[in-house]
């Protein structure tokens, strides 16, 4: 493809996706695709010669987009968001027309300088505790995912409860972790990457808001003591994804605080919350934390993928992760004047994600981003306020942010049935989770386009499906 060619199937392209988000609500939310169908339409093998982009493109409209779950639909209100924008978009195609590949400063000084600059905004812009800033003597980082930052917090972790040691021999077998019985599957898959086991995760009990009982991580971590084991890490939540709950992060703190564990607080999907100074009170004893992260490639019109990791030592978490060969030497790291993120992370290589979410920052503004948070919020308010006015449905916990949990009275059958028949529907796409063991609905609002009409059709949806269920045939 020449230049040329590459400007008019450019343009082309982005013809495509400015029609896409106008109209991508006429496709079904949830893809109707059967197992094996994208396969049995692709040919065997790759093509001997190159084919014309024309037909390339035809393909994506006739062969993807059936097997697409459109998660930019505005009656996309499954799982939580993994929302974008068009500036988003933009900075992920200069992201890839300039290609770097950003291990090392000085493999694009530009990488890493933006990157550290955009995430110390960020901790301005969510009121996140000063030592998070590069200035001091932690900092923030891009990671793929919030998967990849509760990793590199339990390995930063584990290092500075083992020292230089810890590198050599491996993961001391008495270090323990902890997180809610209600946190994350990724904190227990982190414990089986750094190949610490799963037994040693300690599930520790939620109050009837689903949140961590303070009182039963400390005497769980007493009776680790006593057994002679080492209370590492902590993983506290903000916003669980069941049901965005959120820990009490003050007496948790404290509780790590006496045993030296280090404290990481996930906040994948409602640290974004915290652009708005009246959603802060959730993040009340983040002081204590020693690293934090948020997803903007949730809530905050940033594509997937983007976390936000920050740590307030930076030490232990470069201590865990850096190897410097041979082959990677070069002056700029010897001078020690400059950051390399390659030490901050698992892979070597990275991406130019930071021109994302530069993109977006600069292109909503603060109070953009607070504008479209607070909608949200709203439409979730108001639509928990529709499912407690009608008497056959219930909250199932009280709304919090973004997030309603709310299900039919009649069982989890009924449920299931209503689940079932509003995402055959096509027209919304909802998905659920288990609270006290009863099947629960989620309706989480994130959508960049979702307006109070889509929420307003979706509830007209939920209730009039019910009814038709109800009623004897
Ligand atoms: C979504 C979510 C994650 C995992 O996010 P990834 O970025 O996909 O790894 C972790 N923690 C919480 C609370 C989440 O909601």
């Amino acid at each position: 493809m020449t230049p040329e060619e590459f400007r008019r199937h450019g343009r082309e392209v982005i013809d495509w996706i400015a029609d896409y988000i106008e109209q991508v609500e006429r496709y079904p939310v949830h893809s109707r695709a059967r197992p094996g169908d994208l396969r049995e339409a692709l040919p065997e093998t790759a093509p001997r010669a190159g084919e014309p982009f024309e037909d390339i493109l035809a393909d994506v409209d006739r062969l993807i987009l059936p097997g697409i779950t459109h998660w930019q639909s505005p009656s996309f209100f499954g799982f939580y968001p993994a929302n974008t924008s068009p500036p988003s978009i933009l900075g992920e195609l200069l992201s890839a027309g300039l290609g770097v590949q950003g291990m090392l400063w000085t493999t694009s000084p530009a990488c890493t300088e933006l990157e550290q600059h955009v995430l110390d905004w960020l901790v301005e812009m969510l009121d996140l505790p000063k030592k998070f800033l590069s200035s001091g003597s932690g900092g923030g980082v891009i990671q793929d995912t919030a998967s990849s930052a509760v990793l590199c917090a339990l390995l930063a972790a584990c290092y500075r409860h083992g020292g230089a040691n810890g590198r050599s021999a491996g993961i001391d077998r008495r270090l323990v972790a902890y997180a809610s019985d209600q946190a994350h599957s990724s904190i227990e898959k982190a414990l089986l990457v750094a190949g610490m086991g799963t037994g040693r995760l300690r599930k520790i009990e939620t109050d009837d808001g689903f949140a961590m009982r303070a009182d039963c991580l400390a005497e769980r971590m007493a009776a680790d003591v006593a057994d002679g084991l080492v209370p590492a890490f902590v993983c506290a939540t903000v916003g669980t994804t069941s049901s965005a709950a959120v820990d009490p992060l003050e007496s948790i703190g404290e509780i790590c605080c006496r045993h030296g564990a280090w404290l990481h607080v996930d906040a994948a999907m409602a640290g974004t919350a915290a652009l708005c100074p009246e959603f802060r009170g959730m993040h009340d004893g983040l002081e204590a934390a020693d690293s934090y992260a948020f997803n903007p490639h949730k809530w905050m019109f940033v594509n997937f993928d983007c976390d936000c990791f920050f740590v307030a030592d930076r030490g232990p978490l470069l201590e865990a992760l850096s190897i410097l060969p041979e082959y990677l030497r070069n002056q700029a790291t010897q001078s020690g004047q400059v950051v390399d993120f390659r030490d901050w992370q698992v892979p070597l290589g990275r991406r130019f994600r930071a021109l994302k979410l530069w993109f977006v920052i600069r292109s909503f503004g603060v109070e953009g981003l607070q504008e479209k948070i607070r909608g949200h919020v709203a439409l979730a308010e108001e639509f928990a306020g529709w499912v407690e006015a009608d008497e056959s449905f219930e909250l199932a916990v009280p709304r919090s942010l973004n997030l309603v949990c709310f299900r039919h009275g009649g069982g989890d059958d009924v449920n299931q049935q209503l689940l079932d028949a509003l995402n055959d529907s096509g027209q919304v796409f909802l998905t659920h989770t288990r609270l006290e063991n009863r099947l629960t609905l989620r309706f989480s609002i994130g959508q960049t386009g979702t307006r109070r009409e889509h929420v307003e059709r979706a509830w007209g949806l939920i209730r009039e499906t019910a009814r038709a269920q109800q009623s004897p045939q």
